[in-house]
């Protein structure tokens, strides 16, 4: 289905922001109000998980898996994916898992804090990404080691983050104090997003926001507006495919001879892009 928009066609989507922030009257909450409107304004369908207004269960427990008799030892990724396999899982996890496979993009939403997302949007990852569904996908053999990193259940989908912090851009700058933001959001779009099959979009983040002006305000809807308009022509972050013939199989370390000169650490893991 398309819908003409300002005479650009532009195909319709459906959007699962999953927001995490305790007060609908934040900075985040507005940033998201106004990805919405941008979103339904392109004729998007968007869907908004909005984690502390649902009481969302963070902590893993034994009361996820009912089945399992709660006198026995809890080993966590062998009871979700039994869980899984039988459809077991609690009804909260199954109706997260059911947006996640209707949305074409996933956009996961939140304030920096403690230098990553906060603990209730962790917790939604932990329960939500069961075993069977986002890890533990696919076949191990000397081919190949699984569905993950750009392969998997929620492959050939786009995701994004919108992010706020306290701290100044520079802060965040490859010499800031901070460590650069691209590090710092590494272990979320390469270790969640990319992991279970996203395509993962450069993040969208807002520095210095703890006294935003309202003049501050209409620059950072401006530029999420515009982020919001180019979802689906965005160039994604070129993280490698595990299964691509960039890696060793089954070490999983990058092939001798593929690393730029002078790169290392999380960037060894991006294809270099001419
Ligand atoms: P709010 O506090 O809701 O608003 C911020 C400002 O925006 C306010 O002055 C508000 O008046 C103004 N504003 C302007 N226009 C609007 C509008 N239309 N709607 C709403 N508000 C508007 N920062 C880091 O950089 N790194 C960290 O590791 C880090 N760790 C943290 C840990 C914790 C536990 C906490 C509480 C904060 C931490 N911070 C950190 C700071 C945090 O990232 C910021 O406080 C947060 O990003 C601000 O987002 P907010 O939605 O809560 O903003």
């Amino acid at each position: 289905m398309e819908k003409i928009v300002s005479n650009r066609q532009v195909p319709a989507m459906n959007v699962l922001i999953v927001f995490a922030h305790p007060d609908r009257r934040s900075l985040n909450a507005s940033l998201r109000d106004v990805a919405v409107e941008e979103l339904e304004a392109l004729g998007h369908a968007v869907e908004v998980s909005d984690l502390y207004a649902m009481a969302w269960k963070s902590a893993v427990d034994g009361a996820d898996f009912p089945a399992i008799d709660p006198k026995a030892r809890l080993k966590v990724a062998a009871a979700s994916g039994d869980a899984f396999a039988a459809d077991a899982l609690t009804d909260d996890v199954k109706a997260e898992q059911a947006k996640l496979l209707r949305a074409d993009v996933l956009i996961l939403q939140f304030p920096l804090w403690w230098f990553t997302m906060p603990a209730i949007l962790k917790g939604w990852v932990d329960r939500v990404y069961a075993y069977g569904f986002a890890y533990g996908v696919g076949e191990h053999n000397d081919q190949r080691w699984g569905d993950r990193y750009g392969e998997g259940t929620l492959a050939g989908k786009r995701a994004m983050l919108i992010v706020t912090t306290g701290g100044w851009r520079e802060h965040y700058s490859p010499s800031g104090i901070n460590g650069p933001i691209d590090d710092l959001l590494f272990p979320i779009n390469h270790g969640i997003l990319h992991y279970s099959g996203y395509t993962v979009l450069p993040p969208f983040v807002t520095y210095r926001v703890d006294r935003l002006d309202d003049a501050g305000f209409a620059q950072a809807a401006a530029a999420l507006r515009e982020r919001m308009r180019t979802l689906e022509s965005t160039q994604p972050i070129p993280f490698r495919r595990q299964n691509g013939g960039d890696y060793l199989i089954p070490s999983l370390e990058l092939r001798p001879g593929l690393e730029a000169t002078g790169v290392s650490g999380f960037s060894l893991h991006l294809k270099q892009v001419e």
